[in-house]
């Protein structure tokens, strides 16, 4: 089956818009999504009301679980927090419903999916060969994808060698068919690679398969939606350089 893999919208409807339409054009039979459908962005319902409509799984983020009380906000950079507390005032009753019943790790087709990592599936960040070697020891299915860092990135662990890892740009396609893998899409919502677009994944569980994609969105149209709301300034700006 192809999969579209999302992770991160973090209520950016102009990119999760974008990024559906180009999912649309590919076949993929499913879309399933790794967290963090909001925080930061200026429409949460929206981007809630998208995931349901379209994801076959979704799993809860960071910032879904302080929006719906499960964690704290304390472990949040102020603006975060900031934009937080504002999804908590505007995110209607019946999304805030639907993101406690998610779960931050789960398991299709034989493939592990992690909000975060296997290790934490809420907070850590691998960005590292060496946390990716840790995850790798302790996860239980041989691929694993990852959200959270907002980097489209691969590791791979081969059969009795070290793992390495590489960023990863539009168009570049993967055979994971031997060795050990852990792979983050990028962010839908809120790139920190470095290009201000979309990024997301197509994986294809039958071949083995993974293929990174980006999707251009109207970034000041997001800016400015965010701008009206008077949501951190900091959050507006990174927008336009993917960071
Ligand atoms: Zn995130």
């Amino acid at each position: 089956m192809l999969v579209a893999i999302v992770s991160d919208i973090h209520g950016n409807r102009h990119a999760f818009e974008a990024v559906l339409a180009d999912v649309a054009s590919t076949g993929a039979g499913e879309l399933w999504c790794l967290g963090d459908v909001v925080g930061y962005g200026a429409d949460p319902n929206d981007c809630c009301a998208l995931a349901r409509e379209n994801a076959a799984v979704c799993l809860a983020g960071n910032h879904d679980l302080a929006v719906t009380g499960t964690i704290p906000l304390d472990e949040f950079s102020h603006g975060a927090a900031l934009a937080a507390r504002w999804t908590q005032e505007v995110l209607a009753d019946d999304h805030v419903e639907w993101l406690r019943s998610l779960s931050p790790q789960g398991d299709e087709e034989g493939v592990g999916l992690y909000h975060a990592s296997p290790r934490d599936p809420v907070w850590e960040y691998v960005l590292s060969t060496l946390l990716a070697e840790l995850c790798l020891d302790v996860a239980e299915e041989r691929v694993c994808l990852v959200g959270h860092s907002h980097v489209a990135l691969s590791f791979v662990r081969p059969e009795g060698e070290a793992a390495t890892g590489d960023t990863r740009r539009a168009g570049d396609a993967l055979d994971m068919s031997d060795g050990e893998w852990l792979i983050n899409p990028g962010s839908v919502g809120q790139p920190r690679d470095g290009i201000p677009t979309a990024g997301w994944m197509l994986l294809d569980t039958d071949a083995g398969t993974a293929t990174w994609r980006r999707t251009a969105f109207d970034i000041a149209a997001v800016q400015a939606a965010m701008t009206r709301l008077a949501l951190p300034e900091r959050l507006v700006a990174r927008l336009a350089y993917g960071l």
